[in-house]
C-alpha cells in the first residue's frame, strides 16, 4: 500500500476551516484503507514562528489529538504521532541539509508564507522580521517529515503543489548523488476543500477570533453564527437577498446542509422570505447536529488515553523511521 503523509501544527483546538481543510480529508482518507497513512503533529514546525513562548505546545498537542480522535482519526487505521518524538526525522533533516542547495532554500515558497505567519498577517511588519535558520530550513525539515516514512503521497490543496515541488527535488537529488532509487518523489494527491470563511468574511483564524472551534458549545456556536456576515447589499428585512453575495453563512449550508434546505434557503433568501437572523439561526443548529456526536466523543477521552495513544503511534512510527535510516545510512555509507 502506498504511504501518504500529513501533518498539523498544535496551535490548540481546531476549528472548522481546519476540519473542512484538513481534517475531514485525513479521515476519508484514512476509511478508504487505500493508503497506509501517516498522521503526524507538527510542534517543530511550530517552533519556527512561535520560538519565545512554547508555555502552551504540550497542551496544544493534547488538545489537537482530542480533535483528532474525536473526529474520526482511528489509531488502529492511522498512524499518529508527534513530530518531536521522532529523531530520525530531525536526523534526517540533518543529512539532507548537507545535499540542498542554499538557493533552493531561498526561493521555496514556503519561506514567504513562513514569514507572513511570524507577521501574524501584519504587511507592515513582514518587511522587518529576521529570518533564521529555522525558516530558511523549513522545506528541509518538512521533506524529512515524508522521505522518513517513504511517503510517495502528500495530501494538499492546489494552492499547496508548489510547496511539495522542493521535497521532489531533495528526492531526486538524493537518488542520483547516491545513484539509487531510494526515495520515491512525492506526489501531491489534490483534495477538494469548500471555501468557507470565519465569521467576518476573512480566512478563519483563531488569532482574529472569527472561528467557531470544533470543541464550542452549542451556545458559543450561536454566538459566533449569528455574528457572520450576511449579503451586505440587503439592508432591510423585505430586501431580496442573494445567496451568491452572501458572504458566510450560505456557503456553510452548502456544506452541512442537505439539497432540500440548501433550495430552501435559496429560495426563501431570494423571495424575502426568510431574514438573516433566522437563517443564522437555522444554520447554528444544524452545524450543532453535525458535531454533536464529535463533541461528545471529544468529551469522553481523558488526557491519560490521549497520552497512551500518542505514545503507542510514535513507537509505531519510530519502527518505520528507523528502518528508512538504517537503509539509508547503509546507501551513504555512514554509520
Ligand atoms: S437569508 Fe441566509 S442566505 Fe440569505 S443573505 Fe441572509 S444569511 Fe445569507
Amino acid at each position: 500500500m502506498t504511504n501518504l503523509v500529513s501533518g498539523m501544527r498544535p496551535t490548540g483546538k481546531l476549528h472548522l476551516g481546519h476540519y473542512l481543510g484538513v481534517l475531514r480529508n485525513w479521515i476519508d482518507l484514512q476509511n478508504s484503507q487505500k493508503y497506509n497513512c501517516f498522521f503526524f503533529i507538527a510542534d517543530w514546525h511550530s517552533l519556527t514562528t512561535k520560538y519565545e513562548d512554547t508555555s502552551e505546545l504540550k497542551n496544544n498537542i493534547l488538545e489537537i489529538t482530542r480533535d483528532f480522535l474525536a473526529s474520526g482519526l482511528n489509531p488502529e487505521k492511522s498512524t499518529i504521532y508527534i513530530q518531536s518524538a521522532i529523531p530520525e526525522i530531525a536526523e534526517l533533516h540533518l543529512l539532507l541539509s548537507m545535499i540542498t542547495p542554499n538557493n533552493w532554500a531561498e526561493r521555496d515558497p514556503t519561506l514567504k508564507d513562513l514569514v507572513k505567519a511570524a507577521a501574524g498577517g501584519d504587511e507592515a511588519k513582514e518587511a522587518n522580521i529576521s529570518l533564521t535558520y529555522g525558516m530558511l530550513g523549513y522545506p528541509i525539515l518538512q521533506t524529512a517529515d515524508i522521505l522518513t516514512f517513504k511517503g510517495a503521497l502528500v495530501p494538499v490543496g492546489k494552492d499547496q503543489e508548489a510547496h511539495l515541488e522542493m521535497s521532489r527535488e531533495i528526492a531526486r537529488r538524493f537518488n542520483y548523488i547516491f545513484d539509487c532509487e531510494f526515495f520515491a518523489e512525492p506526489k501531491p494527491l489534490f483534495t477538494d476543500t469548500p471555501l468557507v470563511h470565519g465569521i467576518d468574511g476573512r480566512k478563519m483564524s483563531k488569532s482574529w477570533n472569527n472561528d467557531i472551534k470544533i470543541s464550542a458549545t452549542e451556545e458559543e456556536t450561536m454566538v459566533q453564527v449569528k455574528k457572520m456576515i450576511t449579503d451586505t447589499q440587503r439592508i432591510k428585512r423585505s430586501d431580496p437577498g442573494d445567496v451568491e453575495r452572501c458572504l458566510v453563512p450560505f456557503p456553510y449550508y452548502k456544506v452541512f446542509a442537505n439539497e432540500e434546505i440548501i433550495a430552501q434557503v435559496k429560495q426563501e433568501c431570494e423571495t424575502a422570505s426568510r431574514g438573516c437572523i433566522d437563517c443564522k439561526k437555522q444554520l447554528a443548529e444544524i452545524i450543532n447536529l453535525y458535531f454533536k456526536p464529535i463533541r461528545e466523543r471529544r468529551a469522553n477521552f481523558s488526557d491519560e488515553q490521549i497520552k497512551d495513544i500518542l505514545k503507542n503511534g510514535n513507537q509505531k512510527a519510530r519502527l518505520v523511521a528507523q528502518n528508512t535510516l538504517k537503509e539509508l545510512k547503509n546507501i551513504m555509507k555512514l554509520y
